[in-house]
Formats: structure tokens, sequence, C-alpha cells
């Protein structure tokens, strides 16, 4: 244990300091232990055509069932697993069960046309250099091609990703798997990069959504964004709509896809089997 105040007048770690870095090193390996238990799950959260309220895929996100805390969110353990270098294991561990889910829903009741599952990609997950090949791999054995997965990797893991990072993404886009750039106008800001990815698609960050029906200039503004990703070739979801207004002005701005609470919460898989076998016998692809 280090002193609280040295005779130099340094404070330098604290008995609650102490204990918070215990505490992380407890969570770090209840979670290396959570991969192999089964208390990693998956929630889904669908992605719906604005014009129409097709269903057009679900984003995967991640959850941790605790025996004891009860259902984690991310922000729970995800800077956690980051720390202990436990990302490209749980990324593994995600990525497993949406490639296996999906190639279940394939089979039975079936998926829409263009239906695809979006998957949060790491920094640490795109610098370690056999992601293509493992995701290639997952996707022979479910019998899925590229375009059923999507891949979301945020602007920042991009710009700050080095030469191995370009290389994954366009292997991934050889290999038919789309790429989303990820919270859209959140990061650098740097937009020069976007015309040189192979990304299909930016999805505009919830934090832009937010103030669209009571900011008139918030308007202009993502009206500016919305055309910007068009001028550069790719399609436009947006994130966290909640309300009606929102969901209308995004519309008429031209952005295509959407996710939020107005629509869907995130959902247990069980649950989007539910909805896919709802619009299965339905006949058509109405999410709401
Ligand atoms: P994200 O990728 O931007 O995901 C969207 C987040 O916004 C999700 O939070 C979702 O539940 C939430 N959300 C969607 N619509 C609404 C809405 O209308 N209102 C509100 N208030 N929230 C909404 P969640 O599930 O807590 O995930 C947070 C972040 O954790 C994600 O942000 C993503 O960056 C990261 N994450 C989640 N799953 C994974 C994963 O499997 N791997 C990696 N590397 N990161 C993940
Ligand atoms: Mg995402
Ligand atoms: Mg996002
Ligand atoms: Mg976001």
């Amino acid at each position: 244990a280090g002193k609280a105040k040295g005779h130099g007048g340094i404070s330098v770690f604290t008995p609650a300091m102490h204990e918070v870095v215990a505490q992380r090193v407890r969570v770090a390996s209840e979670l290396r232990a959570a991969f192999s238990n089964g208390e990693i799950e998956v929630f889904y959260q669908p992605i719906v055509g604005l014009a129409d309220g097709t269903l057009a895929g679900a984003e995967a996100l991640v959850r941790w069932r605790h025996p004891v805390r009860g259902l984690q969110p991310p922000a729970a353990f995800l800077d956690i697993a980051e720390d202990a270098g436990l990302m490209v294991e749980l990324g593994r561990c995600v990525l497993t069960q949406v490639v296996q889910a999906a190639g279940d829903w394939a089979r039975d009741p079936g998926l829409p046309e263009h239906f695809s599952l979006h998957v949060n990609i790491s920094p640490a997950e795109l610098a370690h250099g056999d992601l293509t090949a493992h995701i290639r791999r997952l996707l022979d054995e479910a019998g899925l091609p590229g375009p059923r997965l999507t891949v979301e990797i945020t602007e920042s893991a991009i710009i700050s990703g080095g030469p191995d990072t370009r290389l994954t993404l366009r292997s991934l886009g050889e290999l038919g798997v789309p790429i989303e750039i990820d919270d859209f106008g959140t990061g650098y800001s740097s937009i020069s990069y976007l015309r040189t990815l192979p990304a299909v698609r930016a999805k505009i960050d919830k934090s832009l959504v937010d103030t669209l029906a009571s900011d008139p200039t918030q308007v202009a503004f993502v009206d500016a964004i919305v055309r910007l990703i068009h001028a550069a070739g790719l399609t436009v979801v947006a994130e966290g709509i909640e309300g009606e207004a929102q969901a209308r002005l995004l519309r008429e701005l031209g952005c295509e896809y959407g996710q939020g609470y107005l629509f869907a919460r995130p959902m247990p898989a069980s649950e989007l089997g539910l909805l896919l076998r709802s619009l299965q016998e339905g006949g058509h692809g109405a999410a709401r």
C-alpha cells in the first residue's frame, strides 16, 4: 500500500484508491470466467427502414448476466475488459453467438431480405490480425453469406488504427461483410477518411439525434451531416431515436435507417426470434 501523504507532500495511493483497483482486478477475473460459463449474453436492437418501417437488421449489444449483480450493461464492464486485455476474447464470444443465432434464424423462421446483424468491433480486435479469418470461418460454419453480418467500427478506431486496421477493413470488405462507421459525428470529425474507406454506411450518434426536435439549428447541422455522408456514397443510419418528431425529421432529411427506443429496445435473442417468426407469418417486413 502506498502512503496517503508522504513527507514530500505528494498523495500517492490512498486506501480508497487501493479498493478501486482491487475491485477492478476482481471484476476482470470474474469476467475471464464469465466467457466460459455462459454469463456473456447478446441482446439485439432492431434497425428499421425509416421510409416504411421494415426490419433491416439488428445491432448486437453485449450484456453480462452476473450471478449476483444481475444483468450488466457494457458501461459496467467494457473499460475494465479493455484494461485487462480481454476485448479480443469478449469480441470472439459475441461474434460466435451472433453468427450462430443468425444461422439458426436463417434456417427457421428465415430472415427478411437484406437483413443484417450488426456487431460492434473494438480497436483491439481490429488490430488483432486474424479477425477476418475468424469471421470467415464462423460464416462458413453457419452457411451464411458476408452481408448477413455488418461490422460497426467507430471513427476514432479507424483514425487511430494503424496500417493493420486498414488491411483488416479491406479484407472484411472483400469477404462481403459491410462496414459501418459507428458514432459518426462524435470523434475527430476528420472527414477526409470517409471517401477512402471500404465503408458502406455511417451511423449518426444519438447525441446528434437528441436535440433534433427541440433545436432548429440542430436540424440544419444534421442535414449537413447527412448530405456529407451521402456525398461520400454511404447510406445513413440514425441511432437513439426516441420520439416520432425525431423520426419524421430524419426521414425528411433523407436518412435511410433508424434505431431507437421508439421502434424497439434491445431484446434477448429469443425475443428477436419471436419477432422474426411473426414477420415471417405476417408475410411482410413491417417491424411495428
Ligand atoms: P453503440 O454501439 O453506439 O450502441 C448504441 C447504444 O445506444 C446501446 O447501448 C443501445 O442500447 C443504446 N440505445 C439505442 N437506442 C436508444 C434510445 O433510443 N435511447 C437510449 N437512451 N439509448 C439507446 P448499450 O447496449 O448500453 O451499449 C453501449 C455501447 O457499448 C455501444 O454503443 C458500443 O460502443 C459498446 N458495445 C456494446 N456491445 C458491444 C460489443 O459486443 N463489443 C464492443 N466492442 N462494444 C460493444
Ligand atoms: Mg454500435
Ligand atoms: Mg452507435
Ligand atoms: Mg452511440
